[in-house]
């Protein structure tokens, strides 16, 4: 994903970034914007993304972009903390691929929190063991 192509049009998180498709939004800035997961997981849940397409996953994150990466660290602490997850605690993740189950290609973390987590990593029983 080169610099110039930092918008891409049929990406939803994209047309989310440029307003083209509404969200609740709950922090942005310059390089970063979070919103509500619209199928939420958890009592909180927050999708932080950069603004910019810098990735379609995490397997393509450049370390040209790594100060967007620490905003991104930086945003899910402060949005913790106005949500008052801050201390009970809390989950940051991003999905990478089709085992992880991600669905947006526009490489987002999840913030969820709010009441106790499942546990997480077990195999699907029913999914290929690739
Ligand atoms: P992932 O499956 O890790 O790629 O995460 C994509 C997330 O985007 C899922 O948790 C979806 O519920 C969420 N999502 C999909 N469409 C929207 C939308 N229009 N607004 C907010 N969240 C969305
Ligand atoms: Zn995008």
């Amino acid at each position: 994903m080169s610099a110039e192509k930092a918008f891409v049009k049929d990406c939803l998180f994209c047309r989310i970034a440029a307003g083209e498709i509404p969200a609740k939004t709950v922090y942005q800035d310059e390089d970063v914007l979070a919103f509500q997961d619209i199928q939420p997981q958890a009592p909180q849940h927050v999708l932080i993304i950069p603004r910019r397409h810098i990735a379609d996953s995490l397997n393509d994150l450049r370390t040209e972009d790594e100060q967007v990466l620490l905003k991104l660290f930086y945003a899910a602490r402060t949005i913790a903390r106005e949500l008052g997850i801050e201390q009970s605690g809390y989950r940051f993740l991003t999905n990478t691929g089709r085992n992880a189950g991600q669905s947006v290609f526009h490489m987002h973390f999840h913030l969820l929190g709010g009441a106790p987590l499942g546990l997480f990593g077990a195999p699907r029983r029913s999914s290929a063991n690739e």
